[in-house]
C-alpha cells in the first residue's frame, strides 16, 4: 500500500513501504524469535546509536513519547530530589506540568521561545537553589524547531553534579550525538520519529547505574522504569505488560534502514539538506521562517504565517494536502506560525515538489 500523502510532521511521519510491511506478522510474546531477535537486537542497537562508551542500557516503554518521559521523570527523582527544567516551549512545559502532576519539588525557568536559555541565568539557578538534584532539557524543542544548546547546558548541569535528563525525542537518530561524552544521565526518544518506525513505543537509554537507584521509587505502576528495565534485562527481552509486537518488528526494520543508509551521519545529511532547500525555496515565496537560521535544527522549521487578511491555515493545508503533502500547525504562543517537518521517509526532491505545491497552494496572493 502506497501513501497517498508525505507527512511533513515531526510524528508520526512518512515510512518506508518495507517498515510498513514489517508489521504483516504476529508474533509470540514468549519466544526468542521475538524477545532475543527483536527486543534485545534493538535494545543493543539503541544503546550503540547513542554513545560508544560503556556503561549505559536501554529500556523500551509502551506509550507515545509523552509515557516515556513521565516514566523517566517519575523514577528517576527520589521522594526528596528536586527537578530544574528549562521551559522555552511545548515539550519543557510538559516536562514541568508531569512534576507537577506527580508532586515532584520543581524550578522552572521559562524563558523566551525564540532565542536560547542564557546560560548565565541557568547558572545562577545552580547556585541560588541547592535542592536541585535533576537536570531536564530539551534536544531539539520542536515547538519552533530551535536546537537548544545542550552542550553547554549539559556541561554546566555536571559541573554542579546534577542527574541530567534529556528529551532528545525528536532528534536522537537525526543528529548525531554521544550521550556518554556529555555524561547524560537519561535520553528519551521514540519509535516514531527519526528512526522512522510507527508509533507505539518510546525508550529510555540510560546510565545503567543511575536506572539501577530507580528502584522502587516509581510514582506509577505501568510507568516503573526501572522495573520495566528489569524484567526486560531479565528475561531477555521480555515486556513486563503487552508489547506493541507490530509497531516493535518495524522499528527493527527501521534500525536495519537506518545502517543502510549510513547511519545517523548520513540521515542527519538529507534532513540538513532538506532543511536547507525548504528554507531557500519559503523565502523565494516571500515566507519568513520563525527563527534566526543559527537557532534552525533540520528537523522542523516554523515560519509566519502570511499576514494577508484572506489567509487563512485550513485553507493553505487543505491545498497542500490535495497536492500531497501534509504540513503542521504552528504552536508558538505568541506568533502566528505554522511548521513544516522534513524528518521521515523524505527527501530533496520531495521537498522541491513542495516548494512547487505551496506556490500553488498560496490563493491569497
Ligand atoms: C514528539 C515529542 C514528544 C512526545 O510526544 P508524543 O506525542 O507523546 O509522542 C516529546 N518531546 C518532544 C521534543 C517531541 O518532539
Amino acid at each position: 500500500m502506497k501513501n497517498e500523502y508525505l507527512l511533513l510532521t515531526p510524528g508520526p511521519l512518512s515510512t518506508s513501504e518495507s517498515v510498513r510491511s514489517a508489521m504483516l506478522k504476529d508474533w509470540c510474546t514468549w519466544d526468542d524469535d521475538y524477545n532475543k531477535d527483536v527486543v534485545e537486537v534493538i535494545r543493543r542497537k539503541l544503546v550503540k546509536l547513542a554513545t560508544s562508551r560503556i556503561g549505559y542500557t536501554s529500556v523500551l516503554m509502551q506509550g507515545s513519547g509523552t509515557a516515556s518521559v513521565e516514566a523517566t521523570i517519575g523514577s528517576a527523582i527520589p521522594k526528596n530530589g528536586k527537578l530544574f527544567v528549562i521551559d522555552n516551549g511545548a515539550y519543557g512545559a510538559r516536562i514541568s506540568q508531569i512534576a507537577e502532576y506527580l508532586h515532584i519539588d520543581q524550578h522552572v525557568m521559562s524563558s523566551s521561545e525564540t532565542t536560547f536559555p542564557s546560560i548565565e541565568q541557568v547558572e545562577q539557578i545552580f547556585i541560588n537553589d541547592p535542592d536541585i538534584t535533576h537536570f531536564a532539557i530539551v534536544h531539539c524543542e520542536t515547538t519552533t524547531g530551535m536546537l537548544n544548546p545542550v552542550q553547554e547546558l549539559v556541561a554546566l548541569a555536571k559541573r554542579y553534579n546534577k542527574v541530567v535528563i534529556m528529551d532528545a525525542m525528536s532528534s536522537f537518530g537525526g543528529i548525531e550525538m554521544d550521550i556518554g561524552d556529555m555524561d547524560i544521565d537519561f535520553m528519551i526518544s521514540s519509535a516514531n520519529k527519526c528512526i522512522q518506525g510507527v508509533p507505539g513505543f518510546g525508550f529510555v537509554i540510560a546510565k545503567q547505574s543511575q536506572l539501577e537507584l530507580c528502584q522502587g521509587q516509581a510514582r506509577s505502576l505501568s510507568l516503573d522504569l526501572y522495573d520495566q528495565w528489569q524484567c526486560m534485562q531479565e528475561n531477555h527481552g521480555k515486556w513486563r505488560f503487552t508489547s506493541p509486537t507490530h509497531t516493535v518488528r518495524a522499528f527493527y526494520q527501521a534500525l536495519l534502514e537506518l545502517e543502510e543508509e549510513g547511519g545517523v551521519s548520513a540521515r542527519a545529511h538529507r534532513y540538513a539538506t532538506n532543511q536547507q532547500i525548504l528554507v531557500q525555496g519559503m523565502r523565494q515565496l516571500g515566507f519568513q521562517p520563525l527563527l534566526d537560521e543559527p537557532l534552525h535544527s533540520p528537523i522542523i522549521t516554523s515560519f509566519y504565517s502570511p499576514s494577508h487578511s484572506e489567509y487563512q491555515f485550513k485553507e493553505f493545508y487543505d491545498r497542500l494536502k490535495a497536492q500531497g503533502f501534509v504540513i503542521y500547525p504552528g504552536k508558538v504562543s505568541n506568533a502566528d506560525c505554522f511548521r513544516i517537518g522534513n524528518i521521515g521517509d523524505v527527501f530533496p526532491d520531495d521537498i522541491h515538489r513542495l516548494i512547487n505545491a505551496v506556490a500553488k497552494a498560496m490563493y491569497w496572493n
